[in-house]
């Protein structure tokens, strides 16, 4: 996911591009490689993800190099389909603050084990839907339970932008993408933008 344009709720997700903590992150994973980022419409984007069988070293490469993406990129969020695995995990960070250190979570098989009636409305954004955003309503907070990069079993609570993130990377493991949740002129729309900007850019 990638965070909204400063006006929002959200608003604080892009303010600063390269935070502190997170330069040093990708410093760390320096050796990790970018992985290209699938743009809108493409069919792998629109398959459901088939589970992780194994925590292997390869998966923690795949999830290494995808954080790295994603902060490169900068996002806060980014599923495995958006770099062409179609298999069941995402990462995500979305700590806002330069002063606190970041917090690079990694998902695999991840389930939604409980959601709040209460919800949430944020301005949404997209690594694969580059520079359109538009306001989804989701569950404010959610449970989810996941393995992590060890092999075990994980679960917690997630709030507010985080709980919107990881709703929305979930969404990206069955074939769901933010403007799915719009109205079918405001999708057709920016489907329209985004083939138009894949041309351009094959162009280029
Ligand atoms: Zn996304």
């Amino acid at each position: 996911m990638r965070g909204s344009l400063p006006s929002g709720a959200a608003g604080a997700t892009l303010k600063r591009a390269h935070p502190v903590a997170k330069r040093i992150w990708i410093a760390y994973f320096s050796l990790m490689t970018l992985r290209s980022i699938l743009i809108h419409p493409d069919p792998r984007l629109k398959k459901v993800c088939e589970p992780v069988s194994a925590v292997t070293p390869e998966i923690g490469a795949l999830a290494e190099d995808m954080l790295q993406t994603m902060y490169d990129a900068p996002g806060i969020g980014l599923a495995a389909p958006q770099v062409g695995v179609l298999q069941r995990l995402f990462v995500m960070d979305c700590v806002k603050d330069d002063d606190v250190a970041a917090r690079p979570m990694v998902l695999i098989n991840p389930e939604i084990t409980w959601t709040s009636e209460e919800t949430n409305t944020y301005e949404e954004g997209c690594l694969s839907i580059p520079d359109q955003y538009a306001e989804v309503t989701r569950p404010k907070t959610v449970r989810m339970a996941w393995l992590g990069l060890d092999g075990k079993s994980h679960e917690d609570e997630f709030d507010a932008l985080w709980a919107t993130c990881a709703q929305h990377e979930l969404d990206h493991l069955n074939g769901t993408l933010f403007i799915d949740h719009l109205g079918r002129m405001k999708r057709q729309m920016i489907t329209r933008r985004m083939e138009k900007l894949k041309r351009e850019r094959a162009r280029a």
